[in-house]
């Protein structure tokens, strides 16, 4: 389409330009040197007046040229060189019709003005968009965002299956939460206060031994070094399995690529090929991938209004306190807060739990966490149920006061500790600016929607772990980071069943559950016939010695298409050793077992695994060592 007004070609002479003889389809083709020859110009023309007459005169003469070619009906007669180049046709319009002062440097200087405001105003959107000119850019199969769980599961069976992938996590170390602040140092504290838990019992058995203190500068040295041999064996692990590995600040790009920043006070993107060395990127990193997976995982929640200060902390500073706190008040009545519960009463604290309702893990198996209640006070934690928080003092003085009030009753309670964790909860870390930019689904409370493949709503894009609702478990989280990279590289895993994930608490004594309570089974309209069978956790010998309380309740049932085979269908345990009673447990439900047959198995003797045995035998209905 033409440029200019019609009028224009029939007041201005039109001069006819040389055209070479048409080869095959009679098209006319045009000296292409000579044509150019005809459109450039000088680079510095000397009189600027003249200069636009000449552009003026060509652009009239290529717009006769398209006329006349319109004309014809067949636009592709043009001379291909009145085409030709492009920037040409630019310069000579722009070169016609403005005068270059007048129409350049207003618009310089409209630029300048606006960029001085972009700049002032989104710096980091501004330097992201310059910085790109010098960005690298690197593909894979898979970029996974986070390096927890979830991420480095999914990395791990991504290689296996011959992926290239990268892992971009943003903490020096890898293993997420779970490694760096939650599962491991958690667990390597309650292994150190386990033993003074060993030992008061020592007492009662007539070993004669007192806990003289804790050095917790080697308690700590202890703790350290399983995470760092923990961390470093997993950096290891990733780098034999060919996993590239950035430490970065990770933005997923609505386009579909991954952005990658330095984080914060480190200036600089590392690239691990080999685990422990470090390369840096100059400057930023652009990712492009097939797939990305995204695993930014959780943090912890504060109390509403109460933002976390002094004493006021959360589990992450909890577990780097240098020693154990001689009063706390813990506020929640999930893992985390009975686990912390457990360690600091055993080391001698005086611990008061804060809890909503009238036993901890309330949404559990009612006998389950009646029991676990009860042994909790048994050992000294002052439980106060109904409790509702109002407000936490945290004054510049030591420790911090709790306020509360009960239900039924508005008088306003305190309770004051050296410290107050709030274990109420975590927040998935799905509220930065991107998951929104991106149009990721997520939910009122932030979780990703995903079915159970890790499948988010956009293509190519999966998300897993503790963004997804569900458990918030590690081992959730590397069972959906395999079925997502078996799924990736078009195998056929088995969808992520959350029915069939086990649940520990790590307290004294542990308490462990796995697929549906006896209420939950009867609820279901495809369960028939759900029985719930109850073992005598005293007969066993192994909990006679150990001094601890405990319970076990079996939930068994039949599928209604298969109505005349009862499977177990889920258990509920308190034991010194639940965490690992319940793998057993694990292994009849996520296989659905029938009944029959896993009663059928043997435990040796004698353990704390015959009471699942014997458990099984009564509720198949032939009990051996009870009635
Ligand atoms: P995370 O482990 O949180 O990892 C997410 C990673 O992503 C982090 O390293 C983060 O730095 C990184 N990241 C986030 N955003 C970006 C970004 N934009 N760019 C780059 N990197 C990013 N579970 C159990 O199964 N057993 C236990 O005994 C247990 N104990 C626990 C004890 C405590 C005190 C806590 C707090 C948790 C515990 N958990 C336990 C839960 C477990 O730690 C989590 O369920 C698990 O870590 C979740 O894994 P994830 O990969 O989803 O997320």
């Amino acid at each position: 389409m033409s440029l200019f007004k019609k009028e224009d070609k029939a007041q201005e002479p039109v001069e006819q330009k040389a055209q070479e003889p048409t080869a095959g389809k009679g098209r006319p083709t045009p000296k292409r040197k000579d044509a150019q020859a005809q459109n450039l110009r000088p680079l510095v023309p000397k009189d600027r007046d003249a200069s636009r007459k000449a552009a003026k005169a060509r652009m009239r003469e290529r717009e006769n040229a398209e006329y006349e070619a319109m004309q014809t009906g067949d636009v592709n007669h043009m001379p291909k060189a009145e085409r030709l180049p492009w920037r040409i046709y630019i310069r000579d319009y722009v070169d016609a019709r403005f005068n270059l002062g007048e129409f350049f440097i207003p618009v310089a200087f409209v630029i300048l003005v606006v960029s001085i405001f972009v700049t002032y105003k989104w710096p980091h959107g501004f330097r992201a968009m310059t910085s790109r000119i010098d960005m690298a850019q690197e593909h894979f199969d898979i970029a996974i965002i986070g390096g927890g769980p979830g991420g480095y599961s999914t990395a791990l069976r991504a290689a296996e299956l011959g992926k290239s992938v990268v892992l971009i996590e943003r903490d020096a170390t890898l293993g997420g939460t779970c490694l760096n602040r939650g599962c491991i140092p958690s667990k390597t504290l309650l292994t150190a206060t386990h033993a003074v838990e060993n030992m008061r019992h020592a007492k009662a058995m007539g070993i004669n031994v007192s806990v003289e203190s804790i050095d917790f500068g080697k308690l700590r040295t202890f703790r350290t070094q399983t995470v760092d041999t923990m961390t470093k064996g997993l950096a290891g692990l990733l780098a034999h399995r060919g996993v590239t590995i950035v430490r970065g600040e990770a933005v997923m790009q609505p386009c579909g690529s991954v952005h990658v920043t330095p984080v914060e006070g480190l200036g600089h993107i590392l690239r691990f090929v080999k685990a422990g060395v470090g390369e840096p990127i100059d400057g930023e990193l652009e990712i492009v991938a097939e797939d990305i997976v995204i695993a930014t995982g959780s943090r912890p929640s504060p109390l509403p209004d109460n933002p976390f200060a002094g004493a006021l902390i959360d589990s992450t500073q909890a577990l780097e306190l240098d020693t154990f706190p001689s009063s706390a008040v813990i506020i929640g009545a999930g893992a985390v807060a009975l686990e912390f519960a457990s360690m600091w009463r055993t080391a001698g604290c005086d611990v008061t739990l804060l809890i909503r309702k009238d036993r901890v893990l309330s949404a559990w198996e009612r006998r389950t966490s009646a029991t676990l209640t009860r042994e909790l006070k048994r050992r000294g934690v002052n439980i106060i149920t109904h409790s509702h928080v109002t407000h936490v003092e945290t004054g510049a003085n030591l420790g911090a006061t709790v306020h509360y009030t009960r239900e039924g009753s508005e008088a306003d309670m305190s309770a004051y500790g050296e410290v107050v964790l709030a274990a109420i909860g975590r927040i998935p870390n799905t509220d930065a600016d991107w998951f929104e930019a991106c149009k990721l689904e997520r939910d009122a409370r932030g979780f990703i929607g995903i079915d159970a493949f890790g499948r988010t709503n956009l293509d190519h894009v999966w998300a897993l772990g503790d963004i997804t609702s569900g458990h918030s478990l590690a081992h959730r989280a590397f069972e959906q980071g395999i079925v997502i990279a078996e799924k990736i590289a078009g195998l056929d895993p088995k969808p992520v069943d959350d029915d069939t994930i086990p649940q520990v608490v790590f307290s004294f004594p542990e308490a462990a559950c796995v697929g549906l309570s006896l209420d939950e089974a009867r609820a279901r309209k495809d369960v028939v016939n759900a029985q719930e069978t109850v073992y005598p956790m005293l007969s066993n010998s192994r909990m006679l010695m150990s001094g601890s309380g405990g319970s076990l309740s079996i939930v068994s049932g039949a599928y209604a298409d298969n109505p005349e085979v009862p499977l177990v269908l889920g258990a509920h345990i308190v034991s010194p050793i639940a965490s690992d009673l319940i793998a057993e447990a694990e292994q009849l439900v996520g296989n659905h077992v029938p009944l029959h047959d896993a009663a059928r198995l043997i435990h040796p003797h004698p353990t704390f695994s015959e009471t699942f045995g014997e458990a099984l035998l009564k509720a198949d209905g032939r009990p051996l060592h009870t009635r």
